[in-house]
């Protein structure tokens, strides 16, 4: 709030929601509107009223590829579908990192293949089943080179279960770095394929779910999302657990989803990919972060223009708009489309086309094996 002298509107307002307690003693005009009645925090999503030059883009500028997607078991006719709503935003190709293995993932490259030639990458994942076998590590490298080889997989996709809630037969969690996962990772290397991680959650997660906790809303819409094994560590630990995993593969290219759950702190992400040359990032459901620091922001990407990828995660068509106005408008205060994510207005971070073209596809065409070229501009 400034110090000018507020309003008797305003003032009738403070003083009805009790904020303002006491006043000068002079006469003040009785309020005539009813009392406001009290408000929660998922009811209060004030209209903006502030005027400003901008509006929504909702296709791309350029081509670009989805590096972090997940879609459903699709027919000819829904996958079809998919396509006309990508073309309307300007999506060349889509990497759908639910891919599964085996026959189920050659399958659905099949399909793809069918319906829509070179729009669609898939990542495979693993099978964790028998992983107390000490041959496990071999057996899922193996299975990944026939999933790249056979079935037409370009990458592998490992979900947050890893670290999180994968454990063995006696109950242990099986963090990030452990070792039964080395031959997957160097596989992945020899392969010439990505890994695609997420590991974690998001930090507010981490942090009591009370007044002062920046994602409030969604822990209290989605409690289990905060709720962890005892034995999962704390966030850093966690965290760091990936990165272990980073440097000991550097022949290996991973690429951190949601900009590693460090969006909210660029320079400790810009730190960590200046030691680690093999890792990438992306922007899966975090534009809220770039979004609120259109400025430090904007360096960052200028800076690791070599290393981001775009990616959205969900899949939500009317979504992909606000990513877009981010990264290419200079647009000021527009609203983001999720307020358990992110309850603040958003800025346009206003790349230059080199550096857009970068996280838009060259990132994406330099680390994901196969791509058709010509579908993006030089
Ligand atoms: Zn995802």
């Amino acid at each position: 709030m400034n110090s000018a002298p507020p309003s008797c509107r305003a003032l009738a307002v403070l003083l009805a929601a009790g904020v303002v307690a006491a006043l000068p003693v002079q006469a003040q005009p009785q309020p005539t509107a009813p009392r406001a009645r009290p408000l929660t925090f998922e009811e209060y999503n004030p209209d903006s009223m502030l005027k400003v030059p901008g509006q929504e883009i909702t296709r791309a500028k350029f081509p670009f590829i989805d590096a972090h997607n997940h879609q459903r078991r699709h027919s000819p006719t829904s996958l079809a579908e998919v396509v006309r709503e990508m073309d309307a935003m300007n999506m060349a190709i889509m990497v759908n990192l639910s891919g599964g293995t085996g026959q189920s993932l050659r399958d659905q490259v099949l399909l793809n293949e069918r319906v829509a030639p070179g729009r669609f990458v898939t990542f495979a994942n693993l099978n964790y089943d028998g992983i107390d076998d000490p041959q496990w590590g071999a057996r899922a490298a193996a299975q990944l080179e026939r999933d790249v080889k056979e079935g037409g997989a370009r990458g592998l996709k490992i979900a947050k279960n890893v670290g999180m809630t994968l454990r063995d037969k006696a109950g242990k969690r099986i963090p990030t770095n452990d070792p039964r996962f080395d031959p997957v990772w160097a596989r992945a290397g020899e392969l010439g394929i990505p890994v695609l991680i997420h590991t974690g959650e998001p930090p507010a997660f981490f942090l009591p779910v009370d007044a002062k906790n920046e994602r409030w809303l969604e822990l209290t819409l989605h409690p289990s999302r905060g709720r962890f094994g005892d034995d999962v560590p704390e966030f850093t630990a966690l965290m760091a657990e990936q990165h272990a995993i980073f440097r000991r593969h550097p022949k290996t290219t991973f690429i951190s989803a949601h900009l590693g759950w460090y969006g909210h702190d660029l320079a400790f992400l810009g730190k960590l990919l200046d030691e680690i040359p093999n890792m990438m990032t992306e922007l899966g459901a975090v534009i809220y972060e770039p979004g609120r620091q259109p400025r430090f922001a904007r360096e960052f990407f200028t800076k690791y223009q070599d290393r981001i990828l775009i990616g959205k995660d969900s899949w939500v068509p009317s979504e992909y708009k606000t990513y877009f106005r981010v990264l290419e408008s200079n647009d000021e205060y527009f609203p983001y489309h999720k307020k358990y994510h992110a309850f603040w207005a958003m800025y346009g971070l206003g790349l230059p086309d080199a550096v857009l073209k970068k996280v838009y596809y060259e990132n994406a065409l330099r680390v994901i094996p196969g791509l058709d070229r010509t579908r993006f501009p030089r």
